[in-house]
């Protein structure tokens, strides 16, 4: 698989699909996810959770993280030309990504090049890629911010878990973790959890955003939490960039 690849992006075989981010007070659209997508010639289209752990171990993820910014943010740029409602789009970063050693100056090339307003770009990392460098991501994240640059943490409550960081690193906001959103009208304990993580949020200013939101039910419990964003197969499952446009209109009551 890493030979393959390797040999994706040049053969032009990654796409990116964007999945709609609705905030719940207005029920717009105001941000889109970015996920990877590989159609292999012949295994046909490849899981991100098969082949981004495959790029990690290999440092692929490097050049294909650095595509995939250049992508999200040319993407995003033509929708604000296209005179689109603004758009976040949120694009995932990989622990190795994170901390090598071009990643700022990289991000700052792909910004300039591509002129999007960096208020609209949102990096998503993971609770364990801000734990383990919170010594070093956490003046990386200063100067991101002090660009415009946002930052969410994903899958959160999944990592190590400790709130102490969110104090110590400049986050805009939490996108908890799908595993505890699916079941919050079914499962009491999960409910605990996810209307304690909202009113974390909520105290530290922060916006929350809901993963993996499949029902009305999911939908309307969030909404009396409180929660402020969310995104899942209810909404719109991730969809290529022209019928996300199409998508940008709908507005969910
Ligand atoms: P993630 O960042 O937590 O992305 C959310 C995943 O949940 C996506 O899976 C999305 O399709 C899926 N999802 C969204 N709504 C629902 C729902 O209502 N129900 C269910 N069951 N699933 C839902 P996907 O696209 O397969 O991506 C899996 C993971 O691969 C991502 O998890 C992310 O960690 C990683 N990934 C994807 N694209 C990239 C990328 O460009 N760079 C890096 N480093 N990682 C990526
Ligand atoms: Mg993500
Ligand atoms: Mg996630």
């Amino acid at each position: 698989m890493e030979e393959d690849l390797r040999r994706a992006l040049e053969r032009n075989e990654l796409a990116l699909h964007y999945q709609p981010i609705v905030d719940l007070e207005s029920g717009i659209i105001t941000g889109a996810e970015a996920l990877l997508r590989w159609t292999h010639p012949t295994r046909g289209s490849v899981s991100p959770s098969q082949f981004i752990p495959v790029a990690e171990d290999s440092g692929l993820i490097l050049p294909i993280g650095a595509w995939v910014l250049r992508e999200a943010c040319t993407q995003a740029k033509a929708w604000e030309d296209a005179g689109l409602r603004p758009i976040e789009v949120y694009v995932n970063v990989s622990a190795l990504q994170f901390r090598s050693d071009g990643f700022l100056d990289g991000l700052t090339a792909i910004l300039d090049e591509t002129g999007l307003n960096p208020k609209l770009l949102v990096l998503e990392l993971t609770e364990s890629v801000l734990m383990e460098r919170a010594k070093l991501g956490a003046p990386l994240l200063k100067i991101l911010r002090a660009k415009g640059v946002q930052a969410a943490v994903d899958d959160f409550g999944t990592g190590y878990s400790s709130l102490s960081y969110l104090r110590r690193l400049k986050v805009d906001s939490l996108k908890i973790d799908q595993s505890f959103v699916r079941e919050i009208t079914t499962t009491p304990d999960d409910t605990t959890i996810v209307s304690a993580i909202i009113s974390i949020g909520r105290s530290l200013k922060l916006r929350v955003i809901a993963e993996g939101v499949e029902s009305a039910e999911v939908l309307a419990f969030l909404r009396t939490q409180k929660c402020t964003e969310a995104q899942g197969y209810y909404f719109s499952r991730p969809v290529p960039a022209d019928q996300f446009a199409k998508l940008h209109e709908m507005q969910v009551n």
